[in-house]
């Protein structure tokens, strides 16, 4: 676990195990030759990834941002996606004293099952029911639409389980663009992942720091055209890094990509040779 003093707001990087996507998938069109010297793959083509929420204190409110990577399915998607929950969000909640019930927001930046696994757990009877049952889930619009309403390129991705009992529970608070949702805190739309995917800015004291989503999932990919085979819209993906990469260089924003296997925090720098993501 990683804390880190933003102005009033205490960040803490919390991670929910590891697990491997195919490597290939994780860069496009990038050719193996380069991909391959920053991420080396297994024997089965993968590269290590973890996701790592982010838990932030706003006065005496604890904000929830991602819940990580579901292991409800079972052995087969275990073993697929070679994930490893040793490390998880609980325990990490737990270390800090807290409970799911200490919750207040929690933030699904998208809603695939390595993001939003924990937005659900089975109880004692065997019924899937949300986790954070005091807290407010909140998706942008267009992202729970297109959840409840998948095709056959995203199915994979979205898994009803983690979506369905929170909508049962009326917990899902659907936003559209741009929100606040405490002083300090914002959603900001990145679309291009997903159409609805979101990231989430916390400013404090002059401090910036942006949550990327799966607009810049790893530190390898920061330069412009490392672009994931995921992507749904990947040419949306490189409008929405143009139009925010230069911002969040220039004003110096602390840069959290959510699957990166080793740093937390970085920052952008524009060189010669374009953008990379510089560990803090
Ligand atoms: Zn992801």
């Amino acid at each position: 676990m990683q804390r880190y003093r933003l102005g009033n707001l205490e960040v803490f990087f919390l991670q929910d195990g590891a697990f491997r996507l195919d490597g290939g998938a994780m860069f496009g069109v990038v050719p193996k030759v380069l991909w391959s010297k920053v991420a080396p793959p297994d024997e089965a083509n993968r590269i290590p990834l973890t996701l790592r929420p982010m838990l932030v204190r706003v006065g005496e409110k604890w904000v929830l941002v991602e819940t990580g990577v579901d292991d409800k399915p079972g052995e087969k998607h275990r073993r697929i996606y070679a994930i490893d929950r040793s490390t998880n969000l609980l325990a990490a909640l737990k270390a800090l004293g807290l409970t799911p019930e200490d919750i207040d927001l929690v933030v699904n930046t998208h809603l695939h099952f390595d993001h939003a696994g924990l937005n659900t757990v089975r109880d004692e009877a065997g019924r899937i029911v949300p986790l954070f049952r005091r807290a407010r889930y909140v998706v942008q619009r267009q992202e729970l639409y297109d959840a409840l309403h998948p095709h056959e390129r995203s199915r994979a991705s979205y898994l009803p389980e983690n979506i369905e009992p929170v909508l049962e529970a009326g917990l899902f608070e659907e936003v559209e663009g741009e929100a606040e949702l405490l002083p300090g805190v914002r959603v900001v739309p990145l679309p291009g992942h997903t159409l609805g995917q979101q990231g989430v800015v916390l400013e404090s004291e002059g401090q910036r720091l942006v949550y990327t989503a799966d607009l810049l999932p790893t530190f390898a990919h920061a330069p412009l055209p490392y672009i994931m085979a995921y992507d749904l819209y990947p040419v949306t993906t490189l409008e929405t890094r143009k139009r925010f990469y230069p911002v969040w260089a220039e004003e110096g924003y602390l840069v959290a990509p959510p699957h990166d296997p080793t740093y937390a925090l970085g920052r952008l720098v524009l060189g010669e040779r374009g953008y990379t993501l510089v560990p803090v």
